[in-house]
């Protein structure tokens, strides 16, 4: 090798990002597979039920697979063959959003606001990217891990404190005595991450608490990054499903939404952001200030290859008029799924939260128990899987999650589980 034996070169290795390595994220994941794992091992002919998993179980509605299959046929002929896409998504789905989404409830937002994506984890991972490395960040307590863990890749969190919180960020706790409703904190940040209806919680945000938010984001120039993908499971007629219901949120608030939870398209990856063009932060400089719309645009431009074609027209889809009922009674049905739980629940006499306008029941653990020490019980005592809360922040413990994403096979007999063997 030519240059072989540069002095003392040999011993180095390209060094990774340090950031990376402070992730303990997967911990809750490994940890629960390997004590479902003992537990399959102890008792091999247990039939266990998992009502911790946040993916859905029923398929893609008859209206959005005809529209798929359509597409597919498309993709071999030349002459309606679709080679690379819009980074931003098809005019065809973003304008259909608009209107559906957006216009026909009296707000306006227009297609070159909206982003289409392959799922709301990628966007609201990779959101934070746009924004300073020291912009400071609040975020909802218990919450989707995502919002903390791309912050920690970003080195944006500082150092973990024995109380199981990152010294930098701003936890917004979410606890019975303030409804889970994420309270305003008593200084200012730069982002603030949001989520209604809340994962895990099921918490809603009234339209008043969402307004105190966008006061105080319009008052400190903060930017919301408020993640709706839940939406769909909104029931009660006078929640907000949008934050663009409050006024003076175009100026501060990005919202995210997702085809997954609401159509089954977990496996096809669709969601989209909405950036309304108001959005507008500084930059180093000072004096210049800089479009969110456009940075994300140029972003996308060189890391989003787009969302395939096809699973685009299977999300357009979902706004025909059958698509539309088949879409609502598949969320009603998880709703119902919920309304089991959340009874088999009470009746076993557990203080029971959610579940009504989201697929989560948030349960909190009988007396001398914590997250952990519930999901052993619930394992061992009715063979059911439910999610430790604390895998969703501190906030969590002392809280189990429950999905109302089973069948409903599975859900009944996991009602009579718990009313049989989990009494409090
Ligand atoms: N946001 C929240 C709050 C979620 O719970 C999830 C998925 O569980 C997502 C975003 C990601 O959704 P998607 O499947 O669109 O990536």
């Amino acid at each position: 090798m030519k240059n072989a034996g540069i002095s003392g070169e040999g011993e180095r290795r390209v060094r990774v990002n340090e950031d990376l390595l402070r992730l303990s994220g997967t911990y809750l994941f490994v940890e629960l597979d390997e004590r479902i794992a003992a537990f399959r091992a102890a008792h091999p002919n247990a039939r266990l039920i998992d009502l911790g998993q946040g993916d859905v179980s029923r398929g893609l509605p008859a209206a959005i697979m005809h529209e798929l299959r359509a597409a597919v046929e498309d993709m071999s002929h030349p002459a309606t063959f679709r080679g690379y896409g819009p980074a931003v998504g098809y005019t065809f789905l973003r304008e259909l959003i608009a209107v559906h989404d957006y216009c026909a409830r009296g707000i306006p937002i227009d297609a070159d606001e909206i982003f289409v994506s392959d799922g709301a984890k990628g966007d609201t991972a990779q959101f934070q990217e746009l924004f300073d490395r020291d912009a400071t960040v609040a975020v909802i307590d218990p919450a989707y891990p995502v919002y903390v863990e791309s912050n920690i890749m970003s080195g944006r969190v500082g150092e973990l404190g024995a109380n199981g919180r990152y010294d930098k960020l701003e936890y917004l706790v979410c606890t019975p005595e303030n409804g889970f409703r994420p309270m305003l904190p008593d200084r200012r940040v730069d982002l603030i991450y949001l989520c209604s209806p809340n994962n895990p919680t099921g918490a809603v945000m009234s339209r008043a608490a969402l307004a105190e938010w966008v006061e105080y984001a319009r008052a400190y120039h903060s930017v919301i990054l408020f993640d709706a993908a839940y939406e769909a499971y909104v029931r009660d007629a006078a929640a907000p499903r949008s934050i663009y219901e409050v006024s003076g949120a175009r100026e501060v608030a990005v919202e995210f939404r997702s085809f997954s939870k609401t159509a089954g398209f977990t496996g096809m990856r669709c969601g989209f952001t909405v950036i309304p063009r108001e959005i507008v932060c500084g930059s180093k400089k000072g004096t210049t200030t800089v479009s969110v719309n456009a940075l994300w645009r140029r972003r996308q431009s060189v890391k989003f290859g787009g969302t395939p074609y096809v699973v685009q027209r299977a999300a357009a889809a979902t706004y025909s008029k059958e698509g539309q009922e088949q879409v609502r009674a598949l969320v009603d049905s998880y709703l119902e799924n919920c309304r089991l739980m959340r009874a088999a629940l009470e009746d076993a006499g557990f203080a029971v939260y959610g579940g009504r306008d989201a697929p989560y029941v948030w349960l909190k653990v009988p007396p001398g128990l914590d997250s952990w020490g519930f999901f052993d019980r619930a394992l061992e005592y009715a063979h059911l899987v439910v999610t430790p809360g604390v895998g969703f922040g501190p906030g969590g413990e002392g809280y189990v999650r429950i999905s109302g994403f089973r069948s409903r096979e599975d859900t009944q007999e996991a009602a009579d589980r718990i009313r049989r063997h989990l009494i409090v």
